[in-house]
């Protein structure tokens, strides 16, 4: 089988109103911007893929299909080293992978965890919020969430001062597990700069958090490159310590492993590893007694591509976000289907490949 070429659609989804993601600071999100790729082959068979974009558009669909026309999609590692010369003249390309296990799965006939060693079992969700909000509103949100099924919230905290709103959700829900996300690794600058925190500024918090109780993990309170700051951090505290979703290459990922810095690695398949690297990782977490909860906050295809991933390496917990106006309907629009929970509970799809289809009006 060999590849023909890759074609790119720029797609872009209103929201009904807006939010403030905490991860582009001062920014009011009111549209889903989603690079979508086909990647097309001789055997009839289409890989789909796809990455976050920003209102414009960012193409590269050219330079895509130089690099990949002629290439065997099987051969996924010698691809993976192909696309990581993409990297050095432009855009990151890791979400191509995920169109290569697409063809192989349809190819196959089988799903992608079912290929990878995985099971199709049903994986406990928590809802993952995007913004800071005053904790009467907040609390309203997780009552909302409880009462779908959810099992465990993740709140947001941009300054220090935003972790009064973990503990007003505490008192409300003494037994409820929360994760806390800082959103210091990395950020989209451009509106504000997000208040950055020194390791003391972190230490401070996971202090305050440990005394909250019952925190799940604490995520991402320093730069995702801070190695050495995130094990003394984990060594000063015993709320566990979690990041990763961002980091550039499978190499990072080992980084935070060889400085015993997290308690849950995170990397996304369609930000950070790719699918097949993302499993290795995995698998080298779990040795070390580190769990394996990848980030998903991007779109449909990334969501189910990180589905396979979690089914393949026995994740305990699937991020899934929702912050309305950010809806799964709306992370999912390029889709013919949306992945819902049910009972706080997502399955993985059983489908070849990613198992997702295109929605029949996404294209125009
Ligand atoms: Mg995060």
């Amino acid at each position: 089988m060999q590849i023909t070429g890759v074609t790119q659609h720029h797609l872009s989804h209103q929201l009904d109103g807006h939010f403030e993601p905490t991860w582009i600071p001062g920014y009011p999100q009111s549209s889903h911007e989603v690079e979508l790729f086909e990647v097309e082959t001789d055997a009839g068979i289409t890989g789909l893929c796809a990455s976050p974009s920003f209102a414009g558009g960012l193409s590269y669909e050219t330079p895509l299909s130089l690099f990949l026309t002629g290439e065997e999609p099987h051969d996924v590692d010698a691809i993976r080293r192909k696309l990581e010369s993409i990297d050095l003249i432009g855009p990151r390309p890791w979400h191509l992978e995920l169109a290569l296990w697409d063809i192989i799965g349809k190819d196959a006939g089988k799903p992608v965890y079912e290929l990878l060693g995985g099971s199709g079992d049903a994986i406990p969700c928590y809802a993952s919020t995007g913004e800071v909000q005053a904790a009467d509103e907040r609390i309203e949100y997780v009552q909302d969430r409880v009462d779908e099924g959810f099992q465990a919230v993740k709140l947001r905290v941009a300054e220090k001062e935003d972790v009064e709103v973990v503990r007003a959700v505490r008192e409300s829900f003494p037994d409820l597990p929360l994760m806390v996300d800082a959103n210091k690794g990395w950020a989209v600058r451009v509106m504000a700069n997000e208040e950055r925190w020194r390791y003391k500024d972190a230490l401070e918090v996971a202090r305050e958090l440990a005394d909250i109780g019952g925190i799940e993990w604490f995520e991402e309170p320093l730069p995702r490159h801070d190695y050495e700051g995130y094990a003394r951090l984990r060594e000063a505290t015993d709320v566990p310590i979690a990041g990763g979703e961002f980091n550039d290459r499978p190499g990072e990922l080992y980084r935070f492993l060889d400085h015993d810095a997290l308690d849950v690695l995170q990397p996304d398949a369609a930000l950070a590893t790719g699918i097949r690297a993302g499993v290795s990782v995995a698998e080298a977490a779990e040795e070390q007694g580190v769990e394996f909860v990848p980030h998903t906050w991007t779109n449909g295809i990334g969501f189910a591509a990180n589905l396979h991933v979690m089914a393949a390496a026995g994740s305990p917990w699937c991020e899934f976000p929702i912050e309305p106006p950010w809806t799964p309907e709306v992370r999912d629009f390029l889709l013919e289907g949306t992945f819902h929970h049910e009972d706080g509970y997502v399955t993985p799809p059983d489908g070849p490949g990613l198992g997702v289809e295109l929605d029949g009006g996404v294209l125009g």
